[in-house]
Formats: structure tokens, C-alpha cells, sequence
């Protein structure tokens, strides 16, 4: 496929407003490109270069890519900076330029998506003395060559601002429907991704091997696997009950988790958004080679660190200071780290998923038996709510957070949030003060005294899995310092869109739709029911429309945006819908 015809494809997906004609454009660009092309178009279209894991960085910062866009268009990097600032958008800005250039017509090329692909990847990899010019040549020798239509893609995808809006379920949906000719195979290549959590990888299977091959992958190591997730419920009689009379109950350790793979001498660690950090942890690297005797494991737990005078594990702030890369080492010394295991996935070539609970956690004692920096999480196993809650209560008295109930029989489910888990924190007891995690879907211009800032407050949304849209649920408008304003229009101001997303479901128009990216805490005093937001909304037993809402929102956190999270990983319509009935339920009793 010639790139020309993807970034055709590319701008139908920005004009378009609805979620399923974006899945129909997918499709068409899956069904038209080579078999060969279908991993990087993925990647492309997802705006990186490979999976998180792999940890490849375009590398390429804003003013280095103005300096390409002046030398492939025979310009001074002064125009490029006006153009810049102008569109506000640096695809808009390198399109008008190349448009304008007089060096274009020479230079004109006919490039293959895997040309451009491949060049991205070259610019990734150049590091050292000498790559910054490197970069920048090569960039503008690609632009140079490009259409002002190619250039605005070219120029958007090195710095993260495709903005096509496509998530991980989109594209599943897309790929179903261009290999299987219909949407229902997505829950089967969704079960292959969760186990991957490479969809470039899926694609590649599922385009030349077909629809089986993807059904008989195997969890492996090195491909991280997409975290379980928990369902919470306020009191231990629920828990109980849900789980059938009888539960595992384990501690609740509050710091950041870990998934461990583990061959021979080499091992990799990956955080709960399965990015690699291995070098940030390399105690806990060490004590994975010294002191597991199992030869190829895959195994999950949280990293603490812990006073080692009292044996009491630090909050996690204190344990977050050692996360920083700076000082790695002195702060090994100073505050060594543990890993709390709570669960295996892979054992010696044996793909352990489909194991229930209780044999899992077996292999998973046995495997850290004898070890000292990784110890296995402290459980009960309970038919007694009154158990579970003195469980609960001596947890939360050691500084803990709370407990993860779990079910006995359940397998290892990757990448979704079920009932086999149950968290049970402190914060449930009596109000809501269990804090959600919001996606920014627009944001509003200043008013009044804030006129200056050019920022007045947000529009977020919660996620709404089974429809793949963000749903909006809160503005928020209080509780900004001058400096938050600054910081959020810098950041928001590059993430503007045209248009409303076509994954995002509105009733309120903000001063300006971005893509949503970007996700924050919140808390906030209840959830109530409103007609403005489309969170879960459903037609009442009198007709009219209302879904939820939040009373006094403020965003949570110094950083603000939660990194860590995609925005699929928000909080969900079904938790809010969740946590709504429990707050009913606990200020009933
Ligand atoms: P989530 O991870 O569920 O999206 P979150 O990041 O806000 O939400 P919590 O709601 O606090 O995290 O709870 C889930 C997290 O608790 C897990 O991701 C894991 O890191 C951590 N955790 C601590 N102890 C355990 C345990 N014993 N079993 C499972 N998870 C545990």
C-alpha cells in the first residue's frame, strides 16, 4: 500500500463522527494492505512503532521536528514556528508548508507504507553524539519527498498527535470484520490480545495464518500479559456472598505491580500498563535470578518498600521516591524493595491461565519458597464475614489498604475487571470517597478572572466498555491553581480535535473537543443522576433521559495526569453504575 492511500484513509478517519463507520474505514485499509503491511499499519494507526513493552521512542521532540519540516521545505525555522503556533497543530502546519515549498515538485516520491514505516523506525534508533542532525535528515529527506496530504500524518505520527482516535477495541473490531467478514470473532482476537498485549502481533497472525491460529496462542514470556483486574463491593456479607459462600482473602498492597518474566538469567519486569521497568527495579530483577528456583516463570506481585526496623511496609509515596530513576542506586541501599506475589501465570512451559485460584497459588508458593526479598501475599481462606472483616480491619490497622477477595476456582482473566476478584477498601465505608479515573474529552476557555488562562475547566468522561465510547459523567471548574491552568492548556491546546470524537458521547459541547487521551483523578462528594451527562444514561420510569453525574468533582494527585493509565482504562460506566447502588445501599443501613 502506498502511503499516499493510507493517509487518504487517515483523513477519512479524522472527518468521520461515528464509531462504526471508523471500524468500516479500518477495515477497508486491513483488507486493501499486503499481508505483510498489516503489523506496521497497525502500529501506525495506534501512533507508536511497537508495543509499550518494547519501549521504543520516536525520540523526536516538537522543535526538532520544526527544524525538518524548515529544511524539507526550504524554509526558515521562524516560519515553521509562526505556522505552528497559527494551526496549533504541526500535521496543518508542515501540510501548508510543503504545499507552498518550491523544492516539492523535484523531490516528489511514491513511498510504501513500509518505506515511511520503516524510516520511523530508523529515526527511533539513532541515539548518541551526532543523532540529533541524523534525525532531523532524515525527517526532512522523508517530508521532502511527501505530498502536503502525506506530510500532515508524517509530521503528526513522530510526536504522538495522529489524533485518529482509534482504541484497542476499535481496531480488534476492525480486524474481526475485515478477516472473518464479521464484528464476532473480536471477543476471540481480544482474549489472543489480552494474553500479548501486542495487536501489530494479532493482526500479522490473524492476516496469514487465519482466525484458528490466533485461538490456539499461548501466554509466553516476554509478551506481558494484561493485568486482572478487581470489582469492588462495600462489605464483607456481599463479598461472601458473591463468591458463593467461600473465598480466598489476601492483604491489599498499595504500591505499584509488577509482572515478572523470568528465562534462565533473564528476566524482564513490567508495570501494570505493561511498560518494561526492569532497569527502574533491578533489586527485584536480582531476586527474581537468586532466590526463584523455577527456571521460566511468569509471576505477578507489588513492589514495597519496607522499614526493615518494624517490617512494616512504607505508603506508597515514600515507596514512589525510589521509583524515580534518579539515584537508583543509593536509594537501593537506602529503601531495598519487596515484591508481594499474589499470583503465576506461566510455569516451566506450562500456560497456567486456565488453572483455578487455589492450584495457582500453590505453584506460586512453591516457586518463592525459601526466597526473602519476594515473599507471597498473606491470605485467609473464609466462609465468615465477620472473618473476612477482622481480616480486613488488622490489614488497614498495619497500613495497608484493604483486602483483594478472591475466588476459589476462578482462572487467571487477563485484561478485564470480574467478580473472580473483589477489592474491599477503607474509602467503600459509608461515602464515596473512592476516587475515579476520568478521560479529558474537551475542556473549556476561561471566564471571568480566568479570562488569561485561556483554560476554565475540563469535560471528562468515564468509559464505557460493551459500546467503546467515553461517556461523559463531570465538568470540572474548581480546585485549579494558576499554574494547573497553564500546565492544562499547554498540554490540551496540542490535543485538539475539530470535531467531537467519533468514540465520544455528548450532550454538552465544549470551547474545545480533544482527543481523548488523557486521563485524571477524581473525587468527588456522590454520584447523582443528571440529564446532561450520557454516563450510563437510560430513559426513567417517566420517560425522561438521565444518566450519572458527580457533585463537587476536583481532580486528585500532583502530577495530575495518570500516565499509567489509557484512557480505556478509565473507570468504567458499569463501576460507576456500581458505585452509585452501593452508596445507595450504605446509606440505607
Ligand atoms: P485497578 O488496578 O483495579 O484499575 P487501581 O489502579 O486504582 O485500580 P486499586 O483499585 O487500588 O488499583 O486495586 C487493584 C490493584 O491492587 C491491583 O492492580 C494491584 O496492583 C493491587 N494489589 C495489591 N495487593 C493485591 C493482591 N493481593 N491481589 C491483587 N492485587 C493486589
Amino acid at each position: 500500500m502506498l502511503f499516499s492511500e493510507l493517509a487518504r484513509y487517515y483523513q477519512k478517519l479524522e472527518d468521520v463522527s461515528s464509531r462504526l463507520k471508523m471500524i468500516d474505514i479500518m477495515a477497508d485499509i486491513f483488507k486493501n494492505a499486503d499481508k505483510d503491511e498489516i503489523k506496521s499499519i497497525i502500529y501506525m494507526t495506534e501512533g507508536v512503532l511497537a508495543p509499550a513493552f518494547e519501549g521504543l521512542d520516536f525520540g523526536v521532540a516538537e522543535k526538532l521536528l520544526e527544524e525538518a519540516i524548515a529544511v524539507a521545505a526550504g524554509m526558515d525555522k521562524g516560519e515553521v514556528e509562526k505556522a505552528y503556533k497559527k494551526y496549533g497543530d504541526m500535521g496543518i502546519a508542515a501540510q501548508e508548508l510543503i504545499s507552498q515549498s518550491k523544492l516539492r515538485r523535484m523531490n516528489a516520491k511514491k513511498y510504501s507504507v513500509l518505506e515511511v514505516y520503516g524510516v520511523m523506525n530508523k529515526i527511533a534508533v539513532t541515539s548518541g553524539s551526532g543523532s540529533k542532525d541524523a534525525k532531523i535528515k532524515m525527517l526532512a529527506e522523508l517530508l521532502a519527498g511527501s505530498s502536503p496530504e502525506e506530510a500532515k500524518f508524517m509530521a503528526r505520527y513522530p510526536i504522538g498527535q495522529l489524533r485518529l482516535g482509534a482504541g484497542d477495541s476499535t481496531i480488534l473490531e476492525a480486524l474481526s470484520v475485515a478477516f472473518t467478514g464479521s464484528r464476532e470473532s473480536k471477543a476471540e482476537l481480544e482474549n489472543a490480545y489480552n494474553i500479548c498485549s501486542d495487536l501489530g502481533y494479532i493482526g500479522e497472525v490473524l492476516s496469514k495464518k487465519g482466525i484458528s491460529e490466533v485461538r490456539s496462542l499461548k501466554v509466553s514470556l516476554f509478551k506481558p500479559i494484561r493485568p486482572a483486574l478487581a470489582e469492588r463491593l462495600p462489605t464483607a456479607e456481599e463479598i461472601i456472598k458473591k463468591m458463593g459462600g467461600k473465598c480466598a482473602v489476601e492483604q491489599k498492597y498499595d504500591g505499584f505491580r509488577c509482572q515478572v518474566h523470568k528465562s534462565g538469567k533473564k528476566v524482564k519486569i513490567y508495570s501494570r500498563n505493561l511498560e518494561e521497568t526492569t532497569d527502574m527495579l533491578p533489586d527485584i530483577a536480582k531476586a527474581a535470578i537468586t532466590e526463584i528456583n523455577e527456571e521460566h516463570i511468569i509471576f505477578e506481585g507489588e513492589a514495597l518498600g519496607m522499614n526493615e526496623a518494624t517490617g512494616e511496609f512504607l505508603p506508597f509515596q515514600e515507596t514512589m521516591q525510589r521509583k524515580r530513576k534518579h539515584g537508583i542506586t543509593e536509594k537501593i541501599e537506602e529503601l531495598p524493595l519487596h515484591l508481594v506475589a499474589f499470583d503465576i501465570m506461566y510455569l516451566n512451559g506450562k500456560d497456567l491461565m486456565k488453572e483455578p485460584y487455589e492450584a495457582r497459588r500453590n505453584l506460586l508458593e512453591n516457586a518463592v519458597k525459601g526466597a526473602k526479598m519476594i515473599t507471597p501475599s498473606k491470605r485467609i481462606i473464609t466462609t465468615e464475614p465477620k472473618e473476612l472483616e477482622e481480616f480486613f480491619e488488622t490489614s488497614v490497622e498495619g497500613g495497608l489498604e484493604g483486602i483483594v477477595a478472591k475466588d476459589l476456582k476462578a482462572p487467571y482473566i487477563a485484561g478485564a475487571r470480574k467478580f473472580s476478584w473483589i477489592k474491599m477498601k477503607r474509602s467503600y465505608k459509608g461515602e464515596l470517597s473512592d476516587t475515579l479515573d476520568l478521560v479529558i474529552v474537551g475542556y473549556f476557555l476561561g471566564r471571568g478572572s480566568r479570562t488569561e488562562f485561556k483554560f476554565g475547566g475540563l469535560l471528562c468522561a468515564a468509559y464505557n466498555k460493551k459500546r467503546d465510547m467515553f461517556e461523559t459523567i463531570s465538568k470540572i471548574g474548581t480546585g485549579f491553581t494558576e499554574a494547573n491552568m497553564q500546565a492544562f492548556y499547554e498540554l490540551l491546546s496540542k490535543a485538539v480535535v475539530k470535531q467531537k470524537p467519533a468514540r465520544v458521547d455528548s450532550l454538552i459541547t465544549p470551547d474545545f473537543w480533544v482527543e481523548p487521551k488523557y486521563v485524571i483523578t477524581v473525587k468527588a462528594d456522590e454520584i447523582t443522576k443528571s440529564p446532561m451527562h450520557t454516563c450510563g444514561m437510560q430513559e426513567d420510569r417517566s420517560g425522561e433521559k438521565a444518566g450519572y453525574a458527580l457533585r463537587f468533582p476536583r481532580i486528585v494527585g500532583d502530577g495530575f495526569i495518570r500516565r499509567d493509565k489509557s484512557p480505556e482504562d478509565a473507570t468504567s460506566t458499569s463501576e460507576i453504575i456500581e458505585m452509585f447502588n452501593d452508596q445507595k445501599r450504605v446509606s440505607v443501613k
